[in-house]
């Protein structure tokens, strides 16, 4: 009995929600740096990568494929639009 005696003492019990909400306060802000730092990461590996060509599925820099996706050899629109 006196082995859970602590367990109900309500120090005890204040002090082990204080400890949970420390910890879910932990565990949000790890989730969100994660979230953040994913997006972060997934955004410059796409802007590195660039933007994918819908013609002929190349990637070319974002400043780019505008004028490429016009000039793509496989732009059909394009090329029949040119003559
Ligand atoms: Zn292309």
């Amino acid at each position: 009995m006196s082995l859970f005696a602590p367990l109900l003492c309500d120090s005890f019990g204040k002090e082990e929600n204080e400890m949970d909400k420390k910890l879910k306060t932990t565990i949000a802000t790890v989730a969100a740096l994660v979230l953040v730092g994913g997006g972060i990461f997934f955004g410059v590996t796409s802007a590195k990568k660039g933007e994918k060509c819908r013609y002929c599925g190349k990637y070319w820099p974002h400043g780019e494929i505008m004028g490429h996706q016009i000039r793509c050899d496989k732009n059909k629109e394009s090329m029949s639009f040119r003559k």
